[in-house]
């Protein structure tokens, strides 16, 4: 089966968050289940730079403002199409915006030139090439399936990774789109007299999906839907969520180059070198009582202001803390400063740093993950293969992939880390008891790393959740 996936970024080539990550690892996982996908993109100055073997698809007279060539060729080992439109994206630095700062004036017709093109290849514009299905990312892809809906094309599908942006421009912009009349309304790219190209793709795409079941839920909701909550709730039955997986060549404790030791399932207790390198590069006084670990952008969404004002309440449970972050300044400053009130059971490094997350991982006894929101979330991924023990707020992708070491959970020996809602204070000093508490019992503790660790959170799974429906549409 042939699958187009149009979205603005890709890894390695162009990337500004977990969108990259999943349209970069999705192709080489879906070859396993006898899908190919091609991957067309907008011709960035470093996607050009990495194409090879690299032969004329179609050529346009004009697109949105100007000539251009779609290239296919290959790229890190991902069949790619590229829209070269030096007028559209012959700019260096971030995809969206310019040196200022501010979005791309033009990023209206930047992403209409996108999702056009990706419609025109998923049809057959050049015989050589048509797609079954048309998947669309993120809302600069997202007025692909209004292309197909209106104009003719494949099934499609609309994945949303970030809800919180959504392209929306001025009812003027619809003149430059080459859609009929009819699509600016209720059930096209009509959003409260204006143009939305998610609202759009939402509308109109034949199956939806976001990036866990729990976000999947959540994003039907006023608290989490930002505003397409009502369509995405009329829509629900075409919605569903696939959790993203992990490079697990990259993330294996067994092979991490990153870490002092490697260990598997069956050899946790070389965890304990790790956990002395944890406590040197943090300042931590040594002993084998708890180590709470965190890697995160400390924001608002991440939870972590209310995580900084529990700190002398963590260090009270008797554990100890290693964290990891960048991000608000007020946050940083809460943060450092508990480090300085309690040195040796706070250790903080501000910063952004791939080497000492694996060590965290690797050497903590837990991983904390008090999100506000998360539509899947990684960190606690690499918590469970790394046997170090997700506490996690039950919100999104964290509530799908840990399961609360409840009475009942322990009982069916199915747990594999803690939950709690809502993210308050007390709800947070809740379960650091509770995980306290259960590291005092080493076989109970154990289990927990040994489950986690025998969880599949690769790529391969979600691979065959995608590939299910997009044969479900195809036959549909
Ligand atoms: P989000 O994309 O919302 O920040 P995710 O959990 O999906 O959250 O992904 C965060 C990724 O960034 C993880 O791979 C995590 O290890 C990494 N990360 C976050 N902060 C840091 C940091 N300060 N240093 C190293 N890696 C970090």
């Amino acid at each position: 089966m042939k699958v187009l996936s149009a979205a603005s970024e890709l890894f390695p080539m162009v990337k500004t968050g977990g969108l990259a990550d999943v349209t970069g690892a999705l192709p080489a996982a879906l070859a396993g289940q006898g899908i190919a996908v091609t991957n067309i993109v907008p011709g960035y100055p470093a996607v050009m730079a990495a194409l090879e073997k690299a032969s004329p698809f179609h050529a346009y007279k004009d697109l949105f403002g100007g000539a251009a060539q779609l290239t296919r060729g290959t790229a890190h080992g991902l069949d790619v199409i590229a829209i070269d439109a030096p007028h559209l994206f012959d700019r260096p630095g971030n995809p969206y915006l310019g040196k200022d700062g501010k979005d791309w004036p033009d990023n209206a017709q930047r992403f209409a030139a996108l999702a056009k093109a990706a419609a025109d290849v998923a049809g057959g514009i050049n015989k050589a090439y048509r797609a079954e299905v048309l998947h669309c990312h993120d809302w600069q892809a997202a007025l692909g399936p209004v292309y197909t809906h209106f104009l003719g094309g494949p099934k499609s599908v609309m994945t949303v990774h970030n809800i919180a942006f959504q392209g929306q421009f001025p009812a003027s912009v619809f003149s430059l789109l080459g859609l009929p009349q009819q699509a600016f309304a209720i059930d096209g790219v009509e959003y409260y007299g204006n143009v939305g190209y998610l609202k759009g793709g939402l509308a109109t795409a034949d199956a939806i999906t976001t990036v866990s079941p729990t976000y999947a839920q959540e994003i039907c909701t006023p608290e989490y839907g930002m505003g397409l909550d009502g369509l995405l709730h009329a829509r629900r039955h075409v919605l569903r969520g696939i959790v993203n997986g992990i490079d697990t060549a990259v993330w294996d404790p067994a092979a991490d180059g990153r870490i002092p030791a490697t260990y598997s399932a069956k050899t946790l207790r070389k965890r304990v070198a790790n956990k002395r390198a944890l406590e040197a590069r943090f300042k931590l006084e040594p002993g084998d009582g708890l180590i709470h670990g965190v890697v995160s952008r400390l924001t608002w969404q991440k939870g972590m202001d209310i995580f900084a004002a529990s700190l002398d309440q963590l260090v009270a449970t008797g554990a100890r803390l290693a964290l990891l972050g960048t991000g608000e300044t007020a946050v940083e400053n809460a943060v450092f400063e508990a480090s300085m009130r309690h040195p040796g059971r706070i250790g903080v490094i501000i910063g952004y740093d791939e080497d000492i997350s694996h060590l965290i991982q690797a050497g903590a006894d837990t991983i904390l993950v008090p999100s506000r929101f998360e539509p899947c979330g990684l960190t606690q991924l690499y918590g469970l293969r790394y046997g170090c023990v997700p506490v996690v707020a039950r919100t999104g992708g964290l509530n799908d992939t840990v399961i609360d070491a409840n009475d009942a959970a322990l009982q069916a020996g199915v747990a594999t880390g803690f939950q709690f809602a809502p993210v308050d204070a007390a709800t947070l000093e809740h379960a650091l008891g509770r995980a306290a508490e259960c590291y005092s019992n080493a076989k109970l503790w154990q289990g927990l790393q040994k489950r986690g660790m025998d969880q599949d959170v690769s790529w391969a799974r979600s691979a065959a959740a995608y590939a299910q429906l997009y044969r479900a549409l195809v036959k549909a």
